[in-house]
Formats: C-alpha cells, structure tokens, sequence
C-alpha cells in the first residue's frame, strides 16, 4: 500500500492506493475488497433495523470488513436524536464485540459522541471522518483518544490548515469521501502543510493503520 483512503463511497481499484470503501448493509457489494459497514444516521429505517445489524454483525466476522461505519450522530437531520443515539450505540457495542474500528459521521454532536465513548467505555479505535472544526475540538477529541480523518476541507477550507498542522501524526488519516479529487490530491496538501515528503507521510500514515486497522 502506498495511499490509504480512509472513507470513501466509490471503489476506484488502484494497485497503489488501499480503499476503505463505505458499504450499506442493504446494498452490499461483494466485489469490493475492503470496506467498512455500518447504519449512517441519514438512512436509518426503523422497520429494516434488526435486519441491517444482523447483516454488519455477519459481516465484521470477515477479514475483508476492516470497520463498523459509516455511523454516528447527526443534529442537523429529522431523524430522532434518541433514535440515532439508540442505533449508534448498537453499533458500538458490535465494534467492542468483534474488535473492529468505528468510522463516525458527526454533526454538530461532538460532546454526545465523546461522552457515549466513555459511558460505554469504547476501547476500540474510533475515527471521525471528514473532520472540519477548530483547534479546540481537535484537541479536545485527540485528548479523548479519537483520531481525525481529513479530506475535502482540507484541501477546500485555508483555515483547517493550522487545525491539521497541530493533530499529531500518530492520530490522523487522509480520506476523498465523495468528493471528485483523488487520495493522492489530499496527500499532496497534506504533505504541504505539515513540511513532510511524501515517502515520510506514506510512512505515518502506514504505521497509523497498522495502529488501528490490524
Ligand atoms: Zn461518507
């Protein structure tokens, strides 16, 4: 492996580049080769519930299942929060039970996050994706042992720069999510404003899933 994507919704099957691609349980795609599954807070269907677990639950017993998500909280959708909080937390419990990695969409729910972590005492590693706040909130998730993942903001937003400069190199990731841009566009910028080579930020970001995904 010489990129790691740590989110992403499409398989663009590159030798050089390891996809952690985000799979539903109710369309599941065998074909590609490493994926996380989980239930997103904008697609939770309260009739398929059981169903979708069972399928995740199935699933994270695979090698090829490298993650639980994408799955979280998210304030600013219909659904119910309770509701949302209810299927995280099954989510989570799945994650401990298999020893599997979460990858969290979150929205405006940063402290209920953390605070479910430490309620439910998660000791699996938990990474929110797409990560796009301040320095506070950087350092305040870091201190709570998650890591950040990084992608359209950074290379979209000039201000994430000194916000992903701080994050040490032992707690972040790089990710495309749905945007256009390749993996190697974010290793670039990323290579940029933390002043590494991109063989050295290869080797962080290698040593990094070594940490969380093995
Ligand atoms: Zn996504």
């Amino acid at each position: 492996m010489k990129y790691f994507n740590l989110h992403t919704h499409q398989f663009t099957n590159q030798s050089d580049v390891l996809e952690l691609v985000n799979q539903y349980p109710k369309d599941f795609d065998a074909s590609i080769p490493f994926y996380s599954i989980g239930i997103h807070p904008w697609y939770i269907e309260e009739t398929r519930l059981d169903e979708d677990l069972k399928i995740i639950e199935e699933k994270l017993q695979t090698k090829n299942c490298l993650a639980i998500g994408e799955c979280g909280l998210d304030k600013r959708i219909e659904v119910p929060f309770d509701l949302q909080v209810s299927v995280f937390e099954k989510q989570l419990e799945l994650a401990q039970k298999f020893k599997k990695p979460v990858v969290i969409h979150c929205v405006a729910a940063f402290q209920e996050v953390m605070a479910i972590k430490k309620k439910m005492k998660i000791s699996v590693p938990m990474i929110i994706h797409g990560f796009s706040k301040n320095n506070q909130l950087a350092e305040q998730l870091i201190g709570a042992g998650f890591y950040l993942s990084f992608g359209k903001y950074l290379l979209k937003n000039p201000d994430l720069k000194t916000v992903f400069q701080n994050v040490p190199n032992n707690r972040f990731f790089l990710e495309t999510d749905i945007m256009e841009e390749s993996i190697k566009q974010v290793y670039e910028i990323a290579c940029e404003y933390k002043g590494l080579k991109l063989k050295e930020l290869e080797g962080i970001i290698s040593s990094n899933y070594r940490n969380v995904f093995e």
